[in-house]
């Protein structure tokens, strides 16, 4: 059983026997205290955990108010029940008012209804203590709350519906005094619109969104009193009550001008970069196209020379231009393709082709080189390595013979292998392993990585011996890697190198196989000419051509062939001439003045030009080796092209595929 804990204050020591000897008639069992006035009153408060106070109402000079009052000054909260003999019901009303739990006249005291007080007293004590409790966890939450929203960088602040600004953190308060550079403090109360009305992106829309329920982030520039521009993340999140309404607004605001700066920054930077590599392969191809040019007169004109003359010291002058012209073309090559792959503009073939023809026709390319030099060229093929493949097969042809042709270039003795291997294989895929082994000078150690890069080579003096740009193992490298492989080396100064590279292929089914072998069986443009050297005899072809000189080339290469040429000089000249005179076949230059050979093809191809044969074969010339240049050149609706300084083999078999008779 409970002992509740009570005090008498009464200065009448006969009053307080009496209540005393009252207090023994209770139900329930107490211990009580005494006290006769204000500092024994409150010490015995100090000391013990009171559940119920009663407190005479006259205590001489001194009041029931006046103790109460200092009990509250002291910081004690305790349940105090007045007696007393007045009936004044104001001054019931008023000790009420004070904090006093009940009011009870002398007179109607009874056992009863004192206990009914002390039981009444001691409940609210309890339930007064959890209020406490509570509302003490609830202090030290909201304070801890509150030091997290103080510790942050971003500015948070609230708003009610009436876009009022209910709170906020120093962060928001720091922004609010830069943001109108002033030392003043906002204040609660103020209507967030006047604070950024103009400057801050419409923030009543973002609110207003908000108050509909929505959730979101989004950024926003404000621009300060002092003109600096800054960009914020703004978070709205809606707030609500405990009926679930929405009451106000909560707006985190978290500044990210750097980040946008350093942002602005890369992209300027990624814009440059990219402008420059623009402007570097647009300089590119129009020098390629420069060059290219009068390179197709140099190298048509001389073996035009070749056939002709006959005194052998003169033949041998003429080899070396010609030497000197193709080695300056696979110079000008070069560059080209690696301008082509740093711009991105390498696309990459599809097709299904044959490895051991692939392999053998590199034999044969360069055994006579081999033979000069006595050297062994071995090509191996593993038995594992599938006939046929799918991918880019100019892409492996261009690697290996850069390969090839280093080995053989920087090897005085020995052999050469060239080897194809399985390296995994599945259903679907395989991957090759290619290597090109010789037994020549070797790579010191120290420059095996740098040999990759552009223009590197490993010693000084390999351009004076042995000629050479550099560009080669790059472009390789490269290209490997275009086609999801890599390439490395093994190479020991003086013992020979190993160049290996893996490309994974896609497989070739069986079906596909079928389909190609016809394909392969088709006469080359070599075989078509060694078969039939008069296949052009009286073929009627038309020149469009603006330069003199790569006239003159193919006028005399189409005139050895026994054709009739007639020549345009422009693109409108050209189809004046196809709508009167009947031709076999158009070779059109494709950069002429007044029109060019793009819109001379549209005009031939949608009969708005009335020539003859809206359907006559045309092959288009170009400078410019490009790959989006071919797409151009097939999608104008062309047969086919064929690139400048052109080979007097390609240039006969392209018109003999081609052409009507
Ligand atoms: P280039 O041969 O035109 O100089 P590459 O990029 O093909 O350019 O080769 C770069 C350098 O790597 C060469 O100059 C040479 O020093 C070295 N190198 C390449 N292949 C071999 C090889 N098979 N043996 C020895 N050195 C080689």
């Amino acid at each position: 059983m409970k002992t509740y804990q009570v005090l008498i204050v009464d200065d009448d020591e006969f009053e307080r026997k009496v209540f005393n000897r009252t207090l023994g008639y209770l139900n329930i069992k107490c211990e009580i205290h005494d006290a006769y006035d204000v500092a024994s009153t409150l010490q015995v408060l100090k000391q013990k955990d009171i559940d119920c106070v009663f407190l005479d109402y006259n205590l001489g000079s001194i009041t029931a108010f006046d103790i109460i009052e200092q009990i509250k000054a002291a910081g004690i909260q305790v349940n105090i029940a007045i007696i007393t003999a007045l009936k004044d019901q104001n001054i019931a009303v008023n000790l009420l008012k004070a904090g006093a739990v009940d009011y009870i006249n002398k007179a109607d005291l009874n056992p009863d209804k004192i206990e009914q007080i002390i039981s009444a007293a001691a409940t609210i004590k309890t339930y007064s203590k959890q209020k406490n409790d509570a509302e003490l966890a609830l202090k030290n939450q909201l304070a801890k709350i509150e030091a997290i929203l103080e510790s942050t960088q971003s500015a948070i602040f609230a708003v009610d519906k009436n876009y009022l600004i209910t709170g906020f953190n120093s962060a928001f308060s720091k922004l609010y005094q830069k943001y109108f550079a002033t030392n003043t403090e906002p204040q609660k109360g103020i209507d967030i619109q006047t604070v950024f009305s103009d400057r801050l992106a419409k923030p009543n829309n973002s609110i207003t969104r908000s108050l509909s329920g929505e959730n979101f982030i989004e950024e926003q520039e404000i621009v300060f009193h002092d003109f600096d521009k800054h960009y914020f993340e703004m978070s709205y999140n809606p707030i609500k009550n405990e009926h679930n309404e929405i009451i106000g607004v909560a707006v985190f605001a978290q500044d990210i001008t750097d980040k946008k700066r350093n942002e602005e920054a890369l992209l300027k930077a990624k814009n440059e970069a990219l402008q420059a590599a623009q402007a570097k392969s647009d300089f590119l191809s129009n020098m390629s196209h420069e060059i290219r040019t009068p390179m197709n007169a140099i190298i048509g004109i001389t073996d035009l020379l070749l056939d002709k003359l006959a005194i052998p010291e003169n033949r041998e002058y003429l080899q070396s231009i010609k030497y000197s012209a193709d080695n300056l073309l696979h110079i000008i090559n070069d560059i080209l393709d690696l301008s082509k792959i740093e711009a991105g503009k390498v696309e990459l073939e599809e097709e299904p082709f044959n490895l051991e023809q692939k392999i053998n026709e590199l034999k044969r390319t360069f055994q006579p080189k081999a033979n000069e030099k006595k050297i062994e060229l071995i090509t191996i093929i593993t038995k594992d390595v599938p006939a046929y493949v799918k991918g880019d097969q100019f892409r492996l042809n261009q690697i290996l013979l850069n390969l090839i042709s280093n080995a053989i270039k920087f090897t005085s003795k020995g052999s050469i292998t060239v080897r194809v291997e399985l390296k995994k294989g599945s259903a679907e895929n395989c991957t090759l392993l290619f290597s090109v082994t010789d037994s020549g000078i070797g790579i010191a150690e120290d420059k095996l990585n740098s040999i990759f890069d552009t223009f590197t080579q490993a010693s000084t003096d390999t351009t004076r011996k042995f000629g050479g740009t550099g560009l080669g193992l790059a472009i390789s490298k490269n290209l490997v890697q275009l086609q999801q492989g890599y390439m490395g080396v093994h190479s020991k100064l003086g013992a020979g190198s190993t160049f290996y590279f893996e490309i994974p292929y896609k497989t070739v089914s069986p079906q596909e196989i079928k389909n190609i072998v016809p394909q392969q069986n088709q006469m080359t443009e070599g075989t078509l000419k060694k078969n039939n050297a008069s296949l052009l005899s009286g073929a009627r072809i038309l020149l469009v051509e603006d330069n003199s000189l790569n006239q003159f080339v193919a006028k005399q290469l189409l005139k050895k062939w026994e054709s009739e040429v007639a020549v345009a000089e422009t693109g409108v000249e050209a189809l004046h001439m196809l709508a009167e005179t009947e031709f076999d076949i158009v070779l059109m230059d494709l950069q002429m003045p007044e029109m060019n050979g793009f819109e001379a093809t549209a005009q031939i191809r949608s009969g708005a030009a009335k020539v003859l044969n809206p359907k006559i074969p045309i092959i288009a010339l170009t400078a410019d080796a490009f790959e989006e240049t071919r797409k151009r050149v097939i999608e104008a609706g062309m047969n086919d092209f064929i690139t400048k300084p052109f080979k007097q083999d390609d240039l006969y078999g392209k018109i003999s595929r081609h052409i009507n008779r």
